[in-house]
């Protein structure tokens, strides 16, 4: 689904060098590699976030070059959230649900469903404001997955928290994706946490994908 993708920043630098990579149905794959090797910029070029220098992006037989990031069926999940901070825990996991113009009552049923999926039952109309790191990366978690994306993407989803609680998450995680048979790419510089979390793991260093 990635087939030699390059992507620079300045031209004729490119920080990821003829990426080839593709993901099984319900596979999870770790992208592995030390800071700044291009790990983030090629899953943002996967998600459409950043243009491709060369190179094809496609998902089931359908090319995806041009095709904008939200019309591509992924969720993405990043580091530091990015949640609405004025909406409630329940509004920011509607968020995709409203997009898709869900109906109300099949909105709310979802909405609970994913509370209870990412062990936030109960926490619907709490502002995101009051919780901590890890409660709002589980509600990022839960916004992504709610309108079941064919892909989800996970850049460097638990960097932002301490040791004991992202080993927690990353157990938690792990679980999560087998039980719904999500299909997913997690970028990390971290080892234990690649493994943990994903089936299959591939390296990268200074932008190129190890064979
Ligand atoms: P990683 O995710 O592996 O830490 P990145 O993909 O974030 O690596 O970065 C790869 C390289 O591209 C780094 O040298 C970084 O400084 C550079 N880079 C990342 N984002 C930008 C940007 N928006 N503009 C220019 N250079 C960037
Ligand atoms: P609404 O259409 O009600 O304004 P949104 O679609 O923006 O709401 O987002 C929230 C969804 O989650 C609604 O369907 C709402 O009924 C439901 N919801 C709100 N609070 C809770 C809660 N505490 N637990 C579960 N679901 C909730």
């Amino acid at each position: 689904m990635v087939s030699d993708v390059s992507v620079e920043y300045t031209r004729g630098t490119p920080v990821v060098r003829e990426a080839s990579l593709s993901v099984a149905r319900r596979e999870v794959v770790a992208l592995l590699g030390p800071s700044g090797c291009g790990k983030s910029t090629l899953l943002r070029a996967i998600a459409g976030l950043e243009p491709l220098a060369a190179g094809t992006v496609s998902w089931d037989g359908e090319n995806l070059v041009g095709v904008p990031p939200h019309r591509r069926g992924f969720g993405l999940v990043f580091q530091d959230g990015q949640l609405f901070v004025h909406k409630s825990v329940a509004e920011n996991i509607a968020y995709g649900l409203r997009v898709q113009r869900m109906p109300r009552h099949e909105r709310q049923a979802r909405v609970s469903e994913l509370l209870e999926l990412v062990g936030l039952a109960g926490y619907g109309s709490r502002s995101v404001q009051e919780l901590s790191g890890g409660e709002r990366q589980r509600v990022s978690l839960a916004r992504a997955l709610a309108p079941k994306p064919r892909l989800l993407l996970l850049d460097e989803p638990l960097s932002a928290l301490d040791r004991e609680l992202r080993d927690r998450l990353a157990d938690d995680l792990a679980e999560l994706l087998r039980s719904t048979h999500t299909t997913a790419m997690l970028v990390t510089h971290d080892e234990g946490e690649a493994k943990t979390i994903a089936d299959r793991v591939v390296r990268m260093r200074a932008g190129r994908l190890e064979s």
